[in-house]
């Protein structure tokens, strides 16, 4: 696996704590681009080329999460979620708290299913009856290393399953920022060109609301994962998505909620993909959105399409995907973006 992607995975940023995952993209966007800021929202806003229309480039660096809530008095911690996460893959994992004097590992735990009630047994464990194991003895031991509001990340864990399918946590969005640099590296286009890595995604797409209001692009492309169906139980008529099988070009969103892609867009997408031999899947979503649903409600409206990745086990602590759907990305996005004033 390429170090960077690697970095890209592993770096922390729950949504709103997007600090190391910002400073990572600015300094890699910085390599190729004319111009790199980050914004008051904590936007990475990364510029290149010139020309008439400005087109603007989305994914979210924000991960889904926790954060300490309550020190308890014999030194557990107690935390809120941040993002869509679902209670019942917490138990026994490995977190690290971000605290100010340095990394802090610890494991979620409950208590035992041994000493449960029976109807307690039958429904899942609570997240309000979790909490962190960080090993300290007192609520005093346990403040000396975290405190509260610190941000919480599951353990880093990037690396190969086998062959081109790679694992990491944060895979939503991280893999799209990847996409980002490596899009911004290689495009060559008379227009304005925006990369922007957004903030608060997973609680509202709130960083890509004010950046879209600050470029007012002329036609942007969301980059982000998708639902892959290509794993037991899943039903084709769920999604029929597959690792591998190329980059998604996602057309509805949470049923319509969220971006319902333009006819016009589409087709320009597909005969992108086409001309240049580059292998694509068509996305129905049911649930879920992107900051693509925010950015094309800009002020009067912004064109915008939306290119993503299949992902399996999506808003877990480990995401899995094939590196070649996000080259894939990579190169549909470039062409589009190359074409636009063609
Ligand atoms: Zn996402």
């Amino acid at each position: 696996m390429e170090k960077l992607l690697k970095d890209i995975l592993n770096a922390a940023g729950v949504s709103g704590y997007e600090g190391e995952i910002a400073g990572i993209l600015k300094n890699e966007l910085k390599k190729s681009c004319d111009y790199v800021e980050i914004d008051n929202f904590g936007n990475v806003i990364a510029r290149k080329g010139k020309g008439k229309k400005k087109v603007m480039l989305a994914a979210h660096m924000d991960e889904i999460g926790l954060v300490v809530k309550h020190i308890t008095k014999e030194g557990f911690i107690n935390f809120i979620k941040i993002g869509g996460i679902d209670d019942r893959i917490l138990l026994g994992q490995r977190v690290v708290i971000k605290a100010k004097a340095g990394n802090v590992f610890g494991v979620i735990g409950s208590k035992p299913p041994h000493l449960q009630k029976d109807e307690e047994r039958k429904r899942p464990v609570n997240y309000e009856d979790m909490f962190i194991d960080i090993g300290a003895k007192t609520k005093e031991a346990a403040e000396k290393r975290v405190s509260i509001a610190d941000q919480a990340i599951f353990e880093p864990n990037a690396g190969v399953l086998s062959g081109n399918l790679y694992y990491g946590k944060a895979v939503d969005d991280r893999i799209g920022c990847y996409a980002l640099v490596k899009i911004m590296e290689k495009i060559k286009a008379d227009a304005e060109i925006y990369a922007v890595a957004t903030t608060q995604e997973e609680v509202g797409l709130k960083g890509a609301r004010t950046a879209s209001f600050k470029i007012n692009p002329d036609f942007a492309i969301a980059i982000d994962t998708t639902i892959a169906g290509d794993t037991p139980q899943m039903k084709e008529r769920d999604s029929s998505l597959k690792l591998g099988a190329g980059v998604a070009i996602t057309i509805i969103e949470a049923s319509g909620r969220g971006v319902i892609v333009p006819e016009k867009i589409k087709e320009m997408f597909i005969a992108a993909a086409k001309k240049n031999k580059i292998k694509y899947q068509i996305d129905i979503l049911e649930g879920g959105m992107t900051d693509g649903a925010i950015i094309y409600m800009n002020r009067e409206g912004v064109p915008t399409g939306v290119l993503s990745i299949p992902t399996r086990y999506i808003h877990s602590p480990t995401g899995v995907f094939n590196i070649d759907d996000v080259n894939q990305a990579i190169a549909l996005a470039t062409k589009v973006v190359e074409g636009i004033n063609k």
